[in-house]
């Protein structure tokens, strides 16, 4: 076979579904299966009113962030004018064209109580010419079926008479999106069409045009092969919802996603690599990946498997790559976009050389990089303490001030590592009466703020003496 040339077509008009990135990377992964193959972003603008720019920016951010890099373009459709004008001339000249002047409202008026959906056909034979209000429909054949070879799907039938005269340009000249994405997938040699599922219905249509397009111009190109993937659904088994459901790519990133999770993640919407293990590596996806093991039934978007996916590859990374990979998030400051969470510091109350010492003991503990800066934030900064586990450890429980009391005095001249640390407070509860468990409550909730955290003596040994006693006695002084 030659070398495959796909290509990834979004509108960008809204946010960077997850369903889109999942289908650019099916696609990417035929390109990169040869050596020559070629990966084509065409950004689908068509619609005026509803492109916008920073949409533009948000797919391409997203395709860089994923890795997913393209051979040609990013281009824009608006820059085909031209092809797809000259196409609907075209195609005008050899009679698979015509004018209609109908309304919508005469459109329903004729259709009354008939609820069939589509164009019925009314300027179909009235020869009308060009003019004003006079959009151009395409001359479907009424006549016969047209099977989609679906690489997923199998032979999926379509009665071309249950396929509408659609319309192809508007009044005044501009070509449509069903066209134009027909002239440009021609022009770019497109070999397969690879997509969501909702654009199955399209298909049809799509093969027509081309075939119209190959009469008509006589410039004779190879139907593409097409495979159009399941959907994505929730928990309840709807398809996801922009207003309900995480669907943003980008999302993903400034929480704290590793894009290789990610894309690891995505490939296993619809489709599974081979053996027991979901976690595969980058090359390996690729050489595996075939459209026809795609199966065609809906792919459940888990946000609960891709945390622990994330989960899994984070704890994968060396230490130094957990730092490098967290920095955004402990130094927003210095990255190009804005992480999902704020760190608890200032730029200036921050210390690389800290963060590098006291991230080894986090690097287990979190599933997503925006969870790191709330973990570690008691080294940098004095933490305000949790109201609530204040009022329940320091007031409601006299054991609770009384064990930070008996520890003060024992922190003044014990050694400060975090073994003997351990050691002493262990002692010091038994003395008591409490467990390690209980004994270390004041003491975790009175140095970082909170009664959860990164291993307590391991952060101790790190904050210093000095530092632990002042807080130790600030808390003592407040609820004392
Ligand atoms: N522009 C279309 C979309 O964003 C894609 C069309 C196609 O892939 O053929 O849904």
């Amino acid at each position: 076979m030659s070398a495959p040339r796909v290509r990834f077509a979004p509108s960008p008009t809204g946010l960077f579904h997850v369903g889109s990135a999942r289908s650019a990377l099916f696609n990417w992964f035929i390109a990169r299966q040869h050596d020559d193959g070629v990966f084509i972003l065409r950004i689908e603008d068509t619609d005026e009113s509803r492109n916008r720019q920073e949409w533009e920016d948000v797919i391409i951010a997203s395709m860089a962030w994923l890795g997913l890099n393209v051979d040609v373009g990013p281009y824009r459709q608006s820059d085909r004018r031209l092809a797809h004008e000259a196409a609907r001339d075209a195609l005008l000249a050899s009679g698979d064209l015509y004018y209609c002047d109908c309304t919508p409202e005469a459109l329903a008026a004729r259709k009354g109580e008939n609820k069939t959906p589509g164009y019925d056909g009314f300027c179909r034979d009235r020869g009308l010419g060009p003019g004003e209000r006079r959009a151009l429909r395409f001359k479907r054949p009424l006549e016969g079926s047209l099977v989609v070879r679906d690489e997923v799907r199998g032979e999926v039938t379509f009665e071309t008479r249950a396929l509408e005269d659609f319309v192809v340009a508007r009044a005044n000249g501009d070509v449509l999106y069903a066209l134009a994405n027909v002239v440009d997938d021609r022009d770019d040699r497109v070999t397969h069409v690879i997509r969501g599922e909702e654009h199955l219905a399209n298909a049809p249509k799509q093969m027509l045009l081309w075939e119209a397009l190959n009469a008509a111009t006589g410039e004779v190109v190879a139907l593409p092969r097409y495979a159009h993937l399941p959907l994505l659904v929730n928990e309840q088994r709807k398809k996801l919802s922009k207003r309900k459901d995480p669907v943003a790519t980008e999302r993903y990133r400034d929480e704290g996603y590793l894009a290789s999770a990610f894309v690891n993640y995505l490939a296993l919407l619809g489709w599974s690599p081979r053996g027991d293990e979901e976690i595969v590596p980058l090359a390996d996806l690729v050489a595996q990946f075939r459209l026809r093991d795609v199966v065609p039934s809906p792919a459940f978007f888990d946000v609960k498997k891709l945390r622990a996916m994330n989960g899994a590859y984070l704890r994968a990374l060396s230490p130094a790559a957990f730092v490098e990979a967290a920095r955004p998030w402990v130094a927003p400051w210095s990255s190009a976009w804005t992480p999902s969470t704020t760190p608890p510091w200032r730029e200036g109350d921050f210390d690389e050389a800290l963060f590098a010492r006291v991230a080894p003991l986090v690097h287990e503990r979190v599933n997503v990089l925006g969870e790191v800066p709330a973990m570690v934030g008691f080294f940098f900064v004095t933490p305000t303490l949790d109201e609530d586990a204040a009022a329940k450890v320091y007031r409601d429980d006299p054991a609770g001030l009384a064990i930070l009391r008996a520890l003060e005095a024992e922190f003044a001249t014990s050694p400060w590592t975090s073994a003997a640390l351990h050691e002493l407070t262990l002692r010091v509860g038994e003395a008591q009466g409490l467990n390690l468990r209980k004994a270390q409550a004041p003491l975790r909730l009175a140095v970082t703020g909170s009664l959860v955290g990164p291993p307590l003596f391991e952060s101790l040994e790190v904050l210093g003496r000095d530092e632990v006693l002042t807080r130790v006695r600030a808390v003592l002084a407040a609820y004392a």
